[in-house]
């Protein structure tokens, strides 16, 4: 290689032979140094075919070849447009078809010569090819002598091929991999057979076998969870060391009097994760622990217990809701429970009037207030504590790693932290909560209150829909509520839900009292429709998904989801959740006609689980991982490569790895810890908020 000085941060633009319309091109893509330019990983490998006369192209058998355009045209119209083209070599002719690219009438002429990659079909006498991969040849290019070559594909844009990519990743490739340093001993990465770092890349840019492909793949797979998994660690790590938490007493009078606010006795789920609560909250280790527990499998008694043990202690509580009206319940059955007692309970919401918002702030801060209830309002900055024993994040699922680490840092101060419990109904499969959780112990109520019929979930086509709503009729017989849910579209939803409204009441709810509720009501006005809905004042409440998480009435057996294939598999649970409360069976009956095929699978499985780990891992292998991470909010999944599921036992090695490190040397600081710690940094830092404590 002829191309001296060049290192990972020599700019693509200043590459020797670099065309500035390229070198454009590939800044587009971000790739503005050699760095990132090895750092471009291909995103499959295709093996190349030999070359051979078109007349020895063979029906069904992959090959390629290359000739002349001898004629092309558009052919088809509106949505069904295609480029034909016939080419030809001395030995015979193939007609080549593109269907729905019309665009490439403007890159494919006559007189061109192509190189064109797929296997044929005969059509009559006629060879056809059709979507080729195909490559516009320059007039003197030399036929390919490498035969079987397994090439790089890379991401590309309309403007750059990934050819065009791939040649200058190859010319840039020598002079780059030494420059390249492993945050891996060797002795480290043999006890693993992983390959070095340089030649992970090498591997995938150059392959000569699928194994190797396999090999750098492996090693790069295992460097993103072991990032992610240091990060996490030391995360925990430092939060431990640095931050305690008030130690709670437990006393059995304490548990007693606890007890005694409950109505109804623990079931014995319940009473382990008490148990777990119980050794956790008593030590100075703030803790962080996820309870896990289906809908319906009674978390706000656990949560309560841990609120009152915080008061009992002298300190204070609070539980933050994802919804306005779940707030407002919480704080309407815990008040319950506690009426008569001395324990001051306050809800605070985004529709808290500005003047009793003060208030609240105010008495929070004096330690005037034990337990407060409410809405992300929770977490904005004006509201702190005179001291914060227990938070509870319900419903954790809408809220994100970020928000965790802000309802911790309410505390008072700097080094104290209140334990933190996180509780969810929409199970996370053990794959991501080790990846993603891996700081926060986990425990599980696996059990249901007694006396719980399940519910029974129906499909009904929107030609049988009556059906669905002679179920409402019949429960409406029997003394028993229904929930209608409209899809919603934010602009659309007060429409939506008034829309139904309108139609059901004059068809096929007539005569049954219905009321409606939605997002943009006020929340005095929820209030009372939910009060209303509670005290059995009507009969059918047609709504958004704003009932969709906690809302707890007991007396609604009976829930219709319209356009149910529009709702993801975690909603659907947790509106299927709605039902079935109480001590009477309860029945989901989903109204669609899905048009997707991603629409069919989510009903299939809703019909076929009913526990929601089975519908989480069932979610899961229909959406992908990206979408699960609570990194909506960041924006990103943290992997490129890795993929929890198919690389688990990777991830397990990187998981074990990554606690060892951390154990060993808790902020990375040592020498050799550098260019990890600063990989680590970078990859993750910021959206751990790794830079705030360390
Ligand atoms: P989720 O886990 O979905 O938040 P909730 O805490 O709202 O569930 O409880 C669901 C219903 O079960 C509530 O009506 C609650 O009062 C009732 N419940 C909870 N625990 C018990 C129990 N041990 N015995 C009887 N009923 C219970
Ligand atoms: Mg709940």
């Amino acid at each position: 290689m002829s191309a001296p000085e060049i290192d990972l941060y020599t700019a693509t633009s200043a590459l020797p032979g670099m065309q500035r319309r390229t070198a454009e091109s590939l800044a587009f893509l971000g790739l503005t140094n050699v760095g990132k330019l090895v750092d471009h990983l291909p995103s499959r490998h295709v093996e190349e075919h030999a070359e051979a006369p078109i007349a020895e192209l063979k029906p069904g058998v992959v090959g390629s070849a290359r000739g002349e355009v001898t004629s092309c045209r558009k052919a088809g119209f509106a949505r069904k447009q295609r480029f034909e083209a016939v080419l030809a070599d001395d030995s015979g002719r193939v007609e080549l078809i593109f269907f729905n690219q019309p665009y490439l009438a403007g890159r494919i002429h006559a007189g061109d010569r192509l190189l064109v990659q797929g296997a044929p079909k005969l059509r009559g006498e006629t060879l056809q090819l059709a979507n080729p991969m195909f490559e516009v040849l320059k007039e003197d290019a030399e036929p390919d002598q490498r035969q079987g070559a397994i090439k790089p594909v890379y991401p590309a844009t309309e403007s750059l091929a990934s050819k065009e990519i791939a040649k200058v990743i190859d010319r840039v490739l020598d002079d780059a991999l030494p420059f390249i340093d492993d945050h891996l001993e060797d002795d480290y990465r043999r006890a693993r057979s992983l390959p070095e770092l340089r030649e992970a890349y090498r591997l995938l840019h150059r392959p000569e076998t699928e194994a190797e492909i396999e090999l750098g793949r492996e090693r790069l797979i295992y460097d993103e969870f072991l990032l992610l998994q240091l990060a996490v660690h030391m995360r925990r790590a430092k939060l431990r060391q640095r931050l305690s938490a008030p130690a709670l007493e437990r006393t059995a009078d304490i548990d007693e009097r606890i007890r005694s606010r409950i109505p109804f006795d623990l079931t014995p789920a319940q009473n382990k994760v008490v148990e777990d609560l119980r050794r956790d909250l008593s030590v100075r280790t703030p803790t962080n622990r996820l309870i896990q527990g289906d809908v319906g499998s009674g978390k706000t008694a656990v949560a309560l217990y841990a609120m009152l043990m915080s008061v009992a202690s002298g300190h204070q509580a609070s539980l933050m809701a994802p919804t306005t009206i779940l707030a407002e319940q919480h704080f309407g059955s815990i008040s319950r429970m506690l009426e008569g007692s001395s324990v001051r309970v306050e809800l605070l919401t985004g529709s808290t009037p500005r003047a009793d918002r003060d208030a609240i702030v105010g008495r929070a801060r004096a330690g005037e207030l034990d337990i407060l209830i409410g809405t992300h309002a929770l977490i904005e900055d004006a509201v702190e504590y005179e001291s914060l024993g227990v938070a509870i994040v319900d419903e954790q699922h809408r809220f994100g790693v970020r928000q965790r680490a802000r309802m911790r840092s309410k505390a008072g101060d700097d080094s104290t932290a209140p334990h933190l419990l996180v509780m969810t109904a929409t199970p996370i499969p053990r794959t991501i909560s080790m990846t993603l959780f891996g700081d926060l112990d986990v425990s599980t109520i696996d059990g249901l209150p007694p006396g719980r019929s399940p519910t029974r979930t129906e499909l009904f086509h929107a030609s049988v829909r009556d059906a669905a709503y002679l179920l409402v009729r019949e429960a409406a017989e029997r003394g028993e509520q229904s929930f209608v849910v409209a899809p919603a579209i934010e602009a659309e939803e007060l429409q939506n839900v008034e829309a139904l409204a309108d139609e059901l009441t004059s068809g096929f709810l007539s005569g049954l009292r219905v009321r409606t509720l939605h997002g943009r009501m006020h929340a005095s006005e929820r209030d009372a429709i939910m009060a209303d809905f509670r005290d059995q004042r009507f009969d059918v409440l047609i709504a958004t998904t704003v009932i969709e998480v906690g809302v707890d009435v007991p007396n609604a057996t009976c829930i219709v989801i319209e356009q149910a294939d529009r709702f993801g598999l975690a909603q659907l649970h947790q509106l299927r959740g709605r039902v079935g409360r109480g001590d009477k069976p309860g029945v989901c009956a989903l109204v669609a006609d899905p048009v997707t095929d991603d629409g069919t699978r989510r009903l299939e499985a809703i019909q076929k689980y009913t526990d929601g780990f089975k519908l989480a891992e069932a979610d899961l292998e229909i959406r992908g991982i990206g979408d699960l991470f609570g990194t909506r909010q960041s924006g990103l999944s943290p992997f490129r490569l890795a993929d929890p599921i198919r690389d688990l036992e990777l991830l397990e090695q990187a998981r074990r790895d990554a606690a060892a490190w951390i154990a060993e040397s808790p902020d990375l600081d040592r020498a050799e810890d550098e260019t990890v710690k600063r990989r680590m940094m970078r990859a993750h830092g910021a959206w751990l908020d790794l830079g705030d404590v360390g």
